[in-house]
């Protein structure tokens, strides 16, 4: 098992890619600890883990609120001693172009996506430094990349996760941490993926078939990320075999968006 005996933190793990994350990793011998703002989602997650064998600490906390990040990171280290791999994956998309998105919008697509992770981070960290050795992934997207309408805090919130990707790795590289993002593009079997399918629907397509039409050739493969394929490319990154790609910002999208 690639995981055996580690401990991992995923944020963002009531339901979407979080979720099965969460699943994998456990699959993979670690203990999970997730955390999402749904107790009852988060709990259904971890006795699905359980029921498999796997162990899994769940806990309510919304990861935009400092005290909240403290007392779950408490939790966790309080069982457990020690965390091993960070996944910061909480995530949030809301819709509206550039003028109609509000102060309040904006803020809370910074707040979610990309302080949320700043937060956890600052809350895991020491400990990983602590031990020498840690890894933290964050979950940006190709949006940071690549102009999408319609989404202008969120995409902005991604690629700040790139930057603090780059400033953590040549802050912390030396002292035993590697740190990643993974920037995926649609992920269209998630509430998340599903708003987004929606709303290119309302504002251009019309139809699901007209926006598939339109956005699967956007991949020179023709096609976008499962839910799976970025577990697996998130589930590499915790392992050894991933330290040579430190410090790297991986999109994942099947050539969506080349360098
Ligand atoms: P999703 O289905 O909407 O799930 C989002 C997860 O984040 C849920 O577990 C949600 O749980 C949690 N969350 C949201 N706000 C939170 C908060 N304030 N505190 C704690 N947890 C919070 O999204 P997904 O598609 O799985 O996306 C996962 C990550 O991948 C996100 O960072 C997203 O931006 C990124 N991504 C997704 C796509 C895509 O097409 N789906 C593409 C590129 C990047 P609660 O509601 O229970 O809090």
């Amino acid at each position: 098992m690639l995981l055996q005996d580690k401990v991992a933190v995923i944020t963002g793990a009531s339901r979407g890619l979080g979720a099965a994350i969460a699943r994998r990793f456990a699959s993979e011998g670690a203990a999970v600890c997730i955390a999402a703002r749904d107790q009852a989602r988060l709990d259904e997650v971890a006795a699905g883990i359980e029921a498999q064998g796997g162990v899994a600490l769940a806990k309510r906390c919304d990861v935009a609120d400092a005290r909240q990040v403290e007392a779950f990171a408490k939790t966790v280290l309080d069982r457990f001693g020690r965390v091993d791999v960070l996944v910061n994956n909480a995530g949030a998309l809301a819709f509206g172009s550039f003028l109609e998105e509000s102060d309040a919008q904006w803020q809370e697509m910074l707040d979610v996506n990309l302080n949320s992770s700043r937060l956890v981070t600052r809350a895991f960290l020491p400990c990983m430094l602590e031990a020498g050795s840690g890894k933290v992934v964050f979950l940006s997207s190709n949006a940071a990349k690549k102009g999408f309408p319609n989404d202008s805090g969120y995409s902005v919130a991604k690629a700040g996760l790139m930057a603090l990707t780059r400033v953590l790795a040549v802050e912390y590289g030396t002292k035993g941490i590697d740190v990643f993002a993974v920037l995926p593009g649609l992920i269209d079997a998630t509430d998340m993926g599903e708003s987004v399918v929606e709303d290119h629907v309302k504002r251009f397509a019309g139809t699901r078939k007209a926006f598939y039409e339109w956005a699967n050739p956007l991949s020179p493969k023709g096609h976008h990320p499962t839910v799976e394929s970025i577990v697996d490319l998130v589930t590499f990154l915790a392992t050894p075999a991933a330290q040579v790609l430190h410090g790297q910002c991986l999109t994942a999208d099947y050539g969506m968006t080349p360098y």
